[in-house]
């Protein structure tokens, strides 16, 4: 059962109540009658959706990131990586070389 945080937006009194979804939301002051308001607490949907979406942002950005350097590393490899891996090549048929 999902806990509801109000607060008074009369007097400011600030209380929880645990609340079934189908329950009606409260509305009224348990104080002074004034108007509440739903505080969206920790670990509610509206939150956990914005950190999730701001997760994935991130990721994105990290992978653009990551493709970017890993290709730059490639095309550098290419030229260094192969004649420094197989320069002193022995073997009849080296797949790396291709002798
Ligand atoms: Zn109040």
């Amino acid at each position: 059962m999902p806990t509801y945080e109000y607060e008074c937006t009369k007097c400011g009194h600030r209380f929880e109540k645990f609340q079934k979804m189908t329950d009606k939301p409260v509305s009224k002051c348990p104080e002074c009658k004034g108007k509440v308001k739903r505080l969206i607490g920790l670990g509610g949907g509206v939150i956990f959706k914005g950190a999730g979406f701001y997760t994935t942002e991130y990721r994105s950005e990290e992978y653009k990131r990551r493709e970017r350097e890993e290709k730059a590393g490639i095309t550098a490899g290419s030229s260094t990586g192969k004649s420094s891996s197989c320069s002193s090549c022995s073997s009849s048929s080296c797949s790396t070389c291709g002798k």
